[in-house]
């Protein structure tokens, strides 16, 4: 009962012309295709700069693909060079926002508590956190496939309460661009345990509700094989989101 969501995390790729383009193609080449119905939710997270120009052109063409963006501030407003508020963000009719990515605690040292504070942000604005948590290959190696994820979620919930809507991504930091992908089985282990962590923090009908997706190079030939896993609800799909018959073939997955 949970509608799969297929995420396309471009990262810092496309421009806004290209953006556009892209959307405009993507549309077109999904004629016909199930998210048209709603059994599948489709988003897009460009570049902040693409927002506008990608929501102008959802709106005019009424094309039913949802918007997202791949950060935010912790702030509302103020003294905060570079920063981007969820509230300005809203304004665009962002649907979503991506909060935690492995790339951004990498290279931005964005802590556990720094998560926690953007996910506040985005739910007092009105947007759904795509929370991301996952291992390094030296930590699964170290603490086994679940605990350093659970650990993540656990520290991002801090701030959640059971009616907020919120998505996570379970993320391996070893898959992520590498083409090394996880097995199902792996990926089910870890969202199953998310879940759990959900259940324990949130109550039972928050983990039923909420969706799980996997990401880490994940293309249309392996799509299929993560959707059968009970407990992984979509995809959050970086590389194969740029190329738009791979990112339609994804949409189209069938079970
Ligand atoms: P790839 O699909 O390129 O491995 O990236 C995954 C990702 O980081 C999505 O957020």
């Amino acid at each position: 009962n949970r509608t799969p969501l297929i995420a396309g995390n471009w990262k810092m790729n496309l421009d806004h012309l290209q953006a556009v383009a892209f959307v405009q193609k993507l549309h077109w080449t999904l004629k016909d295709a199930k998210h048209e119905d709603g059994s599948v939710e489709v988003a897009v997270f460009p570049p902040f700069t693409d927002i506008r120009s990608v929501q102008t052109l959802i709106d005019a063409d009424k094309i039913p693909f949802a918007l997202g963006a791949q950060d935010l501030s912790a702030h509302d407003s103020g003294a905060y060079t570079g920063e981007v508020s969820g509230a300005f963000l809203a304004k665009l009719d962002a649907k979503y926002v991506i909060i935690g990515h492995s790339e951004r605690r990498e290279y931005h040292s964005e802590s556990d508590e720094v998560v926690a504070s953007k996910v506040k942000a985005a739910l007092k604005h009105g947007l759904v956190p795509v929370i991301c948590v996952g291992e390094t290959l030296a930590q699964r190696e170290e603490s086994g496939p679940t605990a350093v994820s659970i650990a993540q979620l656990e520290t991002a919930l801090g701030a959640v309460s059971a009616s907020d809507d919120i998505v996570v991504a379970y993320e391996p930091v070893w898959a992520i661009g590498t083409g090394q992908v996880a097995s199902p089985e792996q990926a089910q282990e870890v969202c199953s345990a998310l879940r759990a962590v959900i259940a324990a923090k949130l109550g039972d009908e928050a983990a039923a509700r909420t969706r799980i997706l996997y990401g880490g190079s994940v293309k249309s030939a392996n799509i299929a094989s993560f959707m059968r896993e009970p407990d992984v609800d979509g995809a959050l799909v970086g590389g194969a989101s740029l190329v738009v018959d791979e990112f339609a073939a994804i949409i189209r997955f069938e079970k």
